[in-house]
């Protein structure tokens, strides 16, 4: 395991176009054991990562709630690795505040489905089908907007967007 350097806003792999993974071979495995060492030990610990975060061009991230989370989706303790995901369903909104290690130094409310199902695949290759709310829900939309080039803040209004944007530390 390896910590590895979370790039921030203005570089160009966020925005990148993410890669399908085609094989789960050592070196994706490697790469997911990274991102959540540098999820969980980085300089800025974080609930969730997406590979473009970590300089990667592809279609994973891992994502782990705080331990005293509350919601039904309590049962998925430990990281959960998703490959390939995609949310074939959003139910319900809730508003809630929400911050970004690639983007440090701001925060704003976002609304977004309180509970969404998740497709993709596990870190050995299965099909797994995930319905969640809490959040995990609200984390795996957070890093499914990174694959698509998105930070949560793409989800406010353009004035406080811009705003917010003028205020994300570099250093
Ligand atoms: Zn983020």
């Amino acid at each position: 395991m390896a910590i590895l350097e979370v790039v921030k806003h203005g570089h160009p792999v966020l925005v990148e176009e993410v890669k399908h993974v085609e094989e789960i071979d050592d070196e994706i495995r490697t790469l997911i054991d990274d991102m959540i060492d540098t999820m969980r030990n980085g300089e800025t610990p974080a609930v969730g990562l997406a590979a473009p975060q970590v300089g990667r061009a592809m279609a994973l991230f891992v994502a782990e709630p705080p331990p005293d989370h509350e919601g039904e989706d309590a049962v998925y303790q430990g990281a959960v690795v998703l490959i390939n995901p995609e949310i074939v369903l959003g139910s319900g909104h809730t508003v809630v505040e929400e911050g970004c290690v690639s983007c440090p130094g701001i925060t704003a409310d976002v609304e977004r489905p309180a509970r969404v199902v998740i497709k993709g695949l596990d870190r050995d290759g299965n099909e797994v089908k995930l319905d969640v709310d809490g959040a995990l829900a609200r984390i795996f939309q957070h890093e499914v907007d990174h694959l698509m080039g998105k930070f949560f803040f793409d989800h406010i209004n353009p004035i406080k967007r811009q705003l917010l944007k003028s205020r994300i530390r570099r250093t």
